[in-house]
């Protein structure tokens, strides 16, 4: 299994992640991919993925971070990416929840996050939180100029910009967040997303799910959430966890398997 969407340089996993990391492997997690959320953690996350097999990053800015990332252009996203550990743009996106930057803000950053995915064909890993119609228009047409790999990450958003997405070729991730008793919005979705554009995170320290629910998440757990969609869609748990394996490395190009 491999987790798709993990915060290892987080501070929650400052004092023990070597063995969150153990558990990870003894759990049978063969490789993640962890998210830069703003770009002065690019090094600290570096670091941890660098000489490690299967581990791999993302470069980019939060959406909640992009007040501070202004000046943040395509071309300082891409020249980080040369490093082969890195193989996705983002998180970026649009949180209209939170509004911890404006939303002008969050634009202006979320482009030119766009801007580095077309350049070097690197997935967008989108954030999108009560910002549906901002986010379809933006990706709609961007994508009607220059196309670029697309990932919604963590999909808690509606059927609609759902749909928009998945006709722009995204694949979609879900999280520990289909295990909640009243996230029915969320399982109701999963019918739309065709199996071979499916993929699951924990996004991990947040949302564990059922039954760690209220615990610091950790990659190990998204077994909990396999198993649990296993069964929700009827399908063999180790077909399933082979599908999901498959369409990770379908949509990251860049990331090499060198663990089976
Ligand atoms: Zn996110």
């Amino acid at each position: 299994m491999i987790d798709t969407h993990v915060n290892l340089h987080h501070h929650l996993y400052e004092s023990d992640l070597e063995d969150v990391l153990k558990r990870a492997e003894e759990g049978g997690i063969h490789g993640m991919l962890s998210i830069c959320d703003r770009i002065e953690n690019y090094g600290k996350i570096l670091s941890i993925v660098e000489n490690r097999d299967n581990f791999w990053m993302s470069v980019g800015a939060h959406p909640h971070e992009a007040k501070d990332h202004l000046e943040l252009n395509s071309d300082k996203l891409v020249a980080l990416a040369q490093n082969k550990k890195v193989i996705g743009i983002g998180e970026t996106g649009l949180d209209f929840h939170y509004n911890l930057s404006h939303k002008e803000d969050q634009i202006k950053v979320f482009k030119e996050h766009i801007k580095a995915s077309q350049i070097n064909q690197l997935p967008l890993i989108v954030h999108t939180r009560l910002a549906d119609i901002e986010t379809a228009q933006i990706l709609e047409q961007a994508m009607k100029e220059n196309e670029f790999p697309l990932l919604m990450h963590c999909y808690t958003s509606g059927t609609e910009l759902l749909k928009k997405s998945l006709d722009l070729g995204a694949y979609v991730s879900i999280s520990g967040i289909a295990t909640f008793r009243n996230a029915t919005d969320v399982r109701d979705n999963i019918q739309y997303i065709p199996p071979n554009r499916l993929l699951v995170e924990t996004d991990c320290p947040y949302l564990a799910p059922i039954p760690k629910r209220g615990q610091r998440n950790e990659p190990e757990f998204i077994n909990h959430l396999v198993n649990y969609l296993s069964e929700f869609l009827g399908k063999p748990h180790d077909e399933f966890k082979e599908e999901l394996d498959k369409n990770f490395f379908s949509l990251f190009k860049r990331a090499v398997n060198v663990v089976q």
